[in-house]
């Protein structure tokens, strides 16, 4: 033997392209899942008042061409499911715009506290299912926002608090101004989160699995879209949550401070 030759070829880069297709085709898969998922909980969610609302109107309309009297009843009722339609649609157009980057804020100078009153009260005059109080601050709290998102994120936070927790359950809002921030809590004593769900709850269209399916239904984009309008804002969401004993969810917001009456007028 005067001498060898050897031979090496590097077959990394075909296991690498190997490997990446793999990668493609599962995440295909798993696009393709999602879609699937979301057609069939989107058209679930819209069936369900639009079966109602049909028969409604159908009843209305014999109603009026046997010249019988309607009831406003019947008429707050369709309007009842025409108002649930139009938020599914509202939050699946924010949720698009969310997804593309695009949602849009006309921040200015707003009291918190103000708002925050306002929500409430409006969820107050018509819950009677459910015993809402509200802590507020004996300051004013003004911060750089957009009225009608931040408005927004509270009804979210308020709608899902009475939607997950018993008849005659607590809800309690406060909002706190500590350190440069203010804090706006929602707690209530419901069905509460699983632990090892909780860090996907503001995911596009996650629903825990004891959320529940008929009734309440929902499309898991709500608190999605919270926390892309309290990121906007400088903000922080988070949930703390006992299975069984309840949620509290805070939304932080960087304050203004507030100017000294005799500085604001020099
Ligand atoms: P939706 O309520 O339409 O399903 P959300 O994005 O508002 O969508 O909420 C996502 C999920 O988080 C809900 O499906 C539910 O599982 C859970 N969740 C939200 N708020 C609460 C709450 N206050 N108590 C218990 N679970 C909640």
């Amino acid at each position: 033997v005067t001498g060898r030759v050897w031979s090496f070829r590097d077959i990394s880069p075909r296991v690498h392209a190997e490997q990446e297709r793999e990668q493609l085709l599962r995440d295909a898969n798993e696009a393709i899942q999602v879609r699937d998922d979301f057609l069939s909980i989107a058209s679930h969610e819209l069936k369900t008042p639009l079966t109602p609302l049909r028969l409604n109107l159908q009843m209305l309309k014999h109603a009026l061409e046997a010249d019988q009297a309607v009831t406003p009843g019947r008429v707050d009722k369709a309007l009842g499911q025409v108002r649930r339609l139009s938020a599914l649609v509202n939050d699946l157009l924010d949720a698009s715009c969310v997804g593309a980057g695009r949602m849009e804020l006309q921040r200015m100078p707003m009291s918190l506290p103000e708002l925050v009153h306002e929500v409430f009260s409006d969820f107050r005059s018509v819950s009677e299912t459910h015993v809402l109080t509200y802590d507020a601050p004996d300051e004013d709290v003004p911060v750089l926002g957009d009225r009608g998102r931040l408005a927004q994120v509270m009804t979210n936070l308020l709608e899902n608090a009475l939607k997950y927790s018993p008849l005659g359950g607590a809800v309690r809002v406060s909002l706190t101004h500590s350190g440069g921030d203010a804090v706006i809590t929602v707690a209530d004593s419901g069905i509460g989160i699983p632990k090892e769900e909780q860090a996907h709850l503001f995911e596009r269209f996650f629903r825990a699995r004891n959320a529940p399916v008929s009734g309440f239904g929902g499309l898991g984009l709500g608190l999605y879209i919270c926390r892309d309008i309290v990121e906007r804002h400088g903000g922080h969401i988070w949930v703390e949550s006992e299975l069984g004993h309840g949620s509290t969810f805070h939304v932080s917001l960087p304050a203004l401070a507030v100017q000294p009456l005799h500085e604001a007028h020099v």
